[in-house]
């Protein structure tokens, strides 16, 4: 009898050889290309061969991304840490722990920037890098190769960006291709909000603007049309924006789409017509709003003028063809659900295409902490800490809060409802009326993800009827809607309103969005900046 055959393993995708360093996060989703780890892979200077990416997702069972990462039999582990993969990651290092003592684990991102010492996970790893890790997680991967030892904690400071390697080398034609590649001209904001993490930061430092536009020139060159900045407050400085913007005036074609995250109140003149050069459906602003209540925003330290947001967001409406993704925050300190809708009300009358309705969350190590005993907050004890409830939101009603931000986005955000939904909003309260419908999903279905499409019109247009919508208007609507978006064949109940040629049509091609398709929000963020 022959003796018993070894299993072969199968390598990793991607899998390179052995490597000393393996460089890993998990990302939201593999649409993500991670910014982070490539900016270390491209300064880790003389030990660049000898380390390579690893990019999971959050999907992933722990048992399986540890397999993978040991394939690459590595001598160092890094691991990006960041609110969306934080348990995820201690459970992969409690495992990687127990396989092998020996191997370090080096950890750094926001997520473990701040309260080290009460992380299980920074307990477990053999180093925590705070802050900026660019320069640091190089000096520290020769210390451990050398078998030298290293601090627990180290600080990666704020590295000169002037000293940096840029990353966009790193970025593969995969990536080019079918991944939401990021960029940045700048990092840090001058602002303070307390609910987020950039208003830790000392200021803000700009990469050397001759260097930047020469890698935006070569991933252009290398076919990138889709540019996501993550920029914290791109309109900064007015004329590094002008030159940003007459690199992508240069280059304008068809499929250039490039997004920019704004502070809602500064859009000087001289800014206005290069932003107006640009066709329809170009450029992508996300536009923070949080909250038009001025004694909210004042307690959270964010300074705005709501008069000139109301200015600049109807300039842009009517005289851009920019799509605007606003975001307001659900739990701030002292608002209320009354107060919350009067700025959505607010917000809805200056037509964004987009409102993202976040949920406050307490992100570790921002200064919104300091108003949880005066303002009654209470937040989830894990990631992503959103708010369960405030002295202002009862936990009930932070529930059906909840409900409406996903029944927003789903049936708002998406563009799938443009026609049917102004006929459920209109007559009164835009807020009021969608509240009304969310609670009835809510009380339909039981949950608001996983619903399908037949099932969803259902609902829309019985809500619709007894709210007293004339049928046939609600029916045309949703017909409308459904050939838009290629959900075919109707349902049965909308076959009365059909003409003869739409009831034959079993499948259809989804009309073109407004515009480029939008980018997904947040790729790289914890919570709405901005
Ligand atoms: S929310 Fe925006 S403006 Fe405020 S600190 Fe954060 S990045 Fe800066």
């Amino acid at each position: 009898m022959s003796p018993p055959v070894a299993p072969r393993c199968t390598p990793p995708p991607g899998y390179q050889g052995a490597m000393d360093i393996v460089l890993a996060t998990f990302n939201a989703k593999y649409i993500h290309a991670s910014f982070g780890l490539r900016y270390l892979h491209a300064n880790l200077g003389e030990l660049q061969p000898r380390a390579t990416i690893v990019e999971l997702d959050t999907g992933m069972a722990p048992l399986d991304a540890v397999e993978v990462l040991l394939a690459h039999e590595p001598r160092v582990i890094g691991l990006g840490v960041y609110v969306w993969n934080a348990t995820l990651t201690l459970a992969v290092v409690e495992l990687l722990k127990a396989l092998r003592t020996d191997l370090p684990v080096v950890i750094g991102g926001p997520e473990v920037s701040h309260e080290v010492d009460a992380q299980p996970l920074c307990a477990l790893a053999d180093v925590v890098v705070i802050g900026e890790g660019d320069l640091a997680f190089a000096d520290i991967c020769r210390k451990l190769l050398a078998g030298e030892a290293v601090e627990h904690v180290v600080r990666g400071g704020l590295p000169d960006l002037a000293t940096l390697k840029l990353p966009y080398d790193l970025y593969t034609a995969e990536d080019l291709a079918q991944r939401v590649v990021y960029v940045e001209a700048s990092r840090g904001c001058p602002f303070l909000c307390a609910f987020c993490l950039s208003a830790l930061d000392a200021g803000v430092r700009r990469f050397d603007e001759d260097a930047f536009l020469a890698a935006l020139g070569a991933l252009h060159d290398r076919g990138l049309r889709n540019f996501k900045f993550v920029d914290r407050t791109f309109n900064l400085s007015v004329a590094s924006c002008k030159r940003i913007l007459g690199f992508f005036l240069e280059r304008l074609d068809p499929a250039l789409f490039v997004h920019f995250e704004l502070i809602p109140d500064r859009l000087p003149a001289e800014l206005k017509g290069f932003i107006a050069a640009f066709p329809p459906g170009t450029l992508q602003f996300e536009i923070g709003i949080q909250t038009f209540d001025a004694e909210v925003a004042a307690r959270i330290d964010r300074r705005h003028v709501p008069a000139q947001i109301e200015a600049n967001l109807t300039w842009l409406r009517e005289n851009t063809g920019v799509h605007l993704h606003t975001d307001l925050i659900v739990g701030l300190p002292g608002e209320d659900v009354a107060l919350f809708a009067a700025g959505f009300d607010r917000l809805f009358a200056l037509g964004p295409q987009e409102i993202q309705v976040g949920i406050l969350k307490r992100l570790r190590g921002a200064p919104i902490a300091r108003h949880t005993d005066a303002w009654g907050m209470v937040y989830s004890p894990r990631p992503p800490y959103e708010v369960l409830q405030t002295g202002a939101i009862p936990f009930a009603s932070m529930q059906a809060m909840k409900r409406f931000a996903r029944f927003w986005g789903l049936l708002a955000n998406t563009g799938h409802y443009r026609h049917t939904l102004p006929l459920l909003l209109a007559g009164g309260s835009p807020f009021a009326r969608f509240f009304a419908l969310s609670e009835a999903l809510g009380a339909r279905f039981g949950r608001s993800h996983g619903i399908a499409s037949g099932r969803l019109v259902e609902a829309l247009y019985e809500h619709g009827a007894a709210e007293g919508i004339a049928l046939p208007t609600l029916g045309r609507a949703l017909i409308a809607d459904l050939l838009n978006t290629g959900r075919l064949p109707l349902p049965d109940l909308l076959r009365p309103y059909a003409t003869e040629e739409e009831r034959l049509i079993r499948k259809a091609r989804p009309a073109p969005r407004e515009g480029h398709a939008r980018q997904e929000a947040h790729g790289t963020r914890a919570q709405v900046p901005g």
